[in-house]
């Protein structure tokens, strides 16, 4: 029954679908006082009723897998704690492989899945696939990945449970209020306006599925998602068939089969899916169906479902379902504070896989709205990865019809987008198009990954092995290091921060001394209060009270909310996003001193343009800045140049470069160079749940500077009891020059799991694949431990001995960059 609307609330939760259930749920356990979870009409109308169920362990990256892990087993305690079913059943999940390449990946992400430590993959052959879901035709399969702790459970009685448990504690949740809109002051939340009164409130967490982008509009909040036609079917029900049956996915045919009180569900992720709720959702839209487009996109399923599974067959059909459910540009979910509006959280946007993500997401909200900051490593669906333009409605309606399908297509290393491209441009793109680049994409960019010889079509060839482009980009990486290759690097983030307290601001956040002479580059850290990485970037003192900070794409949007919520409300501090006003070129190899000095017509000498110090130039006719930094490792400038007068500074450099066969390198053969050079990316070998001290990267803290940093104390602690030593961060080299690293491949110490990769690739000039990744240990972890111990890297189920360094392997003294 309803209790009546209250007019104040910490916490008031939209949405009464399993995620908005789990999220009120948790800040209750929490101990949160007066949350209000609101629902339109009735909890699970909206996508949750209709789901298939399925509740895996086995994710492509630890988070999702720690999530998935602990919803499962949150499942049993909320039965017990409410006393109302969950409908979990561990049956058991096997995935089957009838292609190399998938059996490749299935045997790739067992090892993967097994080094985080949450569950238990086993690869197992045809036979006793056969053994243990003697209904699968088992005649062209090569073998198959089992799960013994998957399992079903019912979406709308999960739901039910977390409304139950969090009404158990003290929550008010309530049915039949709708939302109209988001009230706010001063850049910060304040409650909500419904159809039956307003209701104050500290935060207000968005958990409205499909309806999640308009309800962040009310809040002037960008959240991309969109939603799709999403099917099953369901038979008659089958005589005999075994409740204890496995979930079976078929990823290649790309189906699930589950079975479902004595039928036999079957679901689709086609490969091409169909945007669905364009014009808006029906105002009414409750436990509604959509009419779907059954032929075209269900059928062809259902039909390869019948070859696997020929009891099918016989069988008759009893439902054609087909719901909507809201997918993202990356397949990854948002999560977090919105980065426009302070204490208003989102948790939506779930891919198809929110009812076994529930519980865990729910988990993890709390804890971020109750910290104000996530507790574990959560950046891969932090809401603040995605930029302004991924929001936009043509952008997400085309992607999504890509996305579906891809959670579970054959998950290659470097696969591109193919849906919503050639948005963002950086000016000299028609001048690497004619230098036959293929770009990649990223929030919209089109960036050059590598340049194909004349004659030969830019486009990926796929494969867990050395790609069509390996030997390309083992060209690019050979120039680089020896020669001299340009690098289009405009998609950098950039941010200018000026004012009288920029620099008492900047000095704050950074744990590196900036407050330098103008001219210096500053390589620095942002830390949280518990030392962890939540930025790894230069900031450079352009003049008194001017700094420009430089960063990675991908982060954008992150770092300028971590710039805006550090600077103090009354420092006379701005921060300016010039991301798109400046292309930057870098110039890098042995032979950009003397290209440059031609082009430039200055003196590069280090000691009249030392390592760490940027100069104007002209560059041309064109105005610009040369910084001298590189990711790659070698000597090399960054040159940052005006928009208007790219073209024109790209034009002259090429020109200048003909005189020393000057090439154009792209970003695999630029992320192969700072691997062998150990250099960090973020998000991959840093983020918050590591330190600099672990990282390997301590010189980034100045422990003497006045006024300290943000997270000084957490450092000076880990300095203090040394904890650092038992997890940190390693190099390691294949000594099989044809095994291919990626990410997340398991790291073995004589043996022993210790850890696994955060990023892989290959290494040209050190003649192997490169890893990096963290390893754990109960003892000190120091160059003799690495010695003494053999290293094998587990590749697809292989272990392949690996060569294992703390420090660089490749000029380990720095002394290439510094000439
Ligand atoms: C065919 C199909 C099969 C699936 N199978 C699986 C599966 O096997 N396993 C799995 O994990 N997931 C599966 N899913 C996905 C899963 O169903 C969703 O990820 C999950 O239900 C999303 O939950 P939610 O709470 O985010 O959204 P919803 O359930 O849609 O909840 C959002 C709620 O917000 C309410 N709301 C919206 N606007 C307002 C407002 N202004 N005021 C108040 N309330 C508002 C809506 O009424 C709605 O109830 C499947 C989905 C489909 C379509």
């Amino acid at each position: 029954m309803n209790s009546p609307l209250p007019t104040r609330a910490s916490a008031v939760i939209i949405g009464g679908g399993v995620i908005g259930a789990s999220v009120a749920y948790h800040l209750a356990k929490k101990g949160w006082q007066d949350v209000v979870l609101l629902e339109r009409k009735q909890y699970s109308c909206g996508t949750t009723w209709h789901a298939a169920g399925l509740v895996g362990t086995m994710r492509a990256n630890e988070t999702h897998a720690r999530l998935c892990e602990y919803s499962m087993s949150l499942l049993p305690e909320l039965e017990q704690e409410t006393g109302q079913s969950t409908g979990f059943r561990q049956v058991g999940s096997l995935s089957v492989a009838h292609s190399q390449d998938r059996f490749e990946e299935l045997k790739r992400v067992a090892a993967m899945n097994n080094a985080f430590g949450v569950t238990q993959v086993d690869i197992i052959s045809p036979q006793e696939a056969r053994e243990r879901y003697p209904l699968l035709n088992t005649d062209d399969l090569l073998g198959a990945s089992w799960v013994a702790q998957d399992g079903t459970a019912s979406p709308i009685d999960t739901t039910m449970a977390f409304i139950k448990g969090a009404r158990l504690r003290g929550a008010k949740c309530i049915e039949g209020i709708l939302v109209t809109a988001i009230q706010s002051k001063g850049g910060k939340v304040t409650g909500v306006i419904t159809d039956q009164g307003d209701i104050q409130a500290d935060f207000v967490v968005n958990c409205g599925g499909l309806w999640g982008r308009k309800i962040g509009q009310m809040a002037g909040v960008k959240v991309p998602l969109h939603a799709c036609e999403h099917y099953y079917a369901v038979t008659e029900k089958l005589p005999d068939l075994p409740e204890t049956l496995p979930v079976l996915r078929d990823h290649d045919n790309c189906a699930y089969i589950r079975e479902d009180a004595g039928s036999l569900l079957v679901g689709a992720f086609e490969k091409k899916a169909i945007a669905w709720g364009q014009n808006g959702i029906p105002k009414d839209f409750s436990f509604d169906e959509l009419e779907g487009h059954m032929e075209d996109q269900l059928m062809p399923i259902l039909e390869s479902a019948m070859e696997r599974v020929p009891l099918l067959q016989e069988a008759g059909w009893r439902t054609f379902f087909c719901g909507p459910e809201s997918f993202t540009p990356d397949d990854q979910f948002h999560l977090g504070e919105a980065p426009e509006l302070k204490n208003f959280y989102v948790a939506c946007g779930l891919n198809s896989v929110g009812i076994q993500t529930s519980g865990g997401l729910g988990w993890a909200l709390a804890d971020w709205m109750e910290h104000g900051e996530p507790t574990m490593d959560l950046w891969s669906n932090d809401i603040r990865r995605m930029h302004p333009v991924q929001n936009n409605q043509l952008y997400l309606q085309e992607r999504v019809t890509e996305t579906l399908g891809l959670l579970y297509e054959r998950h290659y290393p470097f696969r591109q987008y193919e849906s919503s491209r050639n948005i963002r441009h950086s000016p000299i793109h028609e001048r690497l198009q004619s230098l036959n680049a293929c770009f990649g994409e990223l929030a919209g960019w089109e960036r050059p990954n590598w340049f194909a010889p004349e004659g030969v079509t830019p486009e990926y060839e796929y494969s867990f092995g050395k790609q069509n482009w390996f030997d390309y980009s083992a060209a690019e990486h050979r120039a680089a290091r020896e020669n001299v290759v340009l690098f289009d690097q405009s998609t950098f983030s950039k941010y200018q921060v000026e004012g009288r307290d920029a620099c008492a601001s900047l000095q704050r956040i950074s744990t590196a001394n900036i407050d330098v002479a103008p001219g210096k580059i500053v390589y620095t850290h942002w830390l949280n209060e518990n030392g962890g990485i939540e930025a790894d970037l230069t900031v450079t003192r352009i003049s008194e009270h001017q700094f420009w900070v430089i960063s990675a794409a991908a982060s954008t949007q992150k770092d300028l909310n971590w710039l805006k919520r550090n600077i103090a409300d009354d420092a006379h501090c701005t921060v300016t996003d010039i991301t798109n006003s400046l292309a930057v070129f870098g110039i890098m190899g042995p032979n950009s001193r003397p290209l440059l000095e031609a082009a430039l017509q200055i003196d590069l000498s280090t000691p009249v343009f030392p390592f760490g110090s940027w100069q104007d130039v002209e560059v041309g006719c064109a105005t610009g800045r040369a910084f001298r930094v590189s990711y790659v490792g070698e000597l090399g400038w960054e040159l940052y140049v005006p928009v208007d007068q790219a073209r024109h500074a790209f034009d002259h450099l090429w020109e200048a470069g003909k005189a020393f066969d000057l090439k154009p390198a792209g970003l695999h053969a630029l992320d192969s160079c700072r691997m062998e050079k150990k250099f960090v990316h973020f998000g991959h070998d840093v983020a918050n749940e590591d330190t600099p001290l672990e990282a390997g990267l301590s010189f980034v803290c100045d422990m003497n500077k006045t006024g300290g940093f943000i997270g000084k104390e957490a450092i000076a602690a880990q300095k203090e009891n040394k904890s650092w030593m038992k997890k940190r961060l390693v190099q390691f080299l294949l000594q099989d020059p044809d095994a291919m690293l990626y990410h997340h491949e398991p790291i073995l110490q004589d043996g022993k799991l210790v850890g696994h990769l955060t990023s892989g690739n290959y290494g040209h000039t050190l003649g192997g694949s490169v890893g990096l990744g963290y390893i754990r240990s109960d003892v000190a972890i120091d160059k003799k431990m690495l010695d003494d111990s053999q290293f094998e890297i587990d590749v697809a189920g292989k272990p392949i001995p690996a060569k294992a360094s703390l420090s660089a392997m490749y000029d380990p003294r720095a002394e290439k960059m510094r000439s």
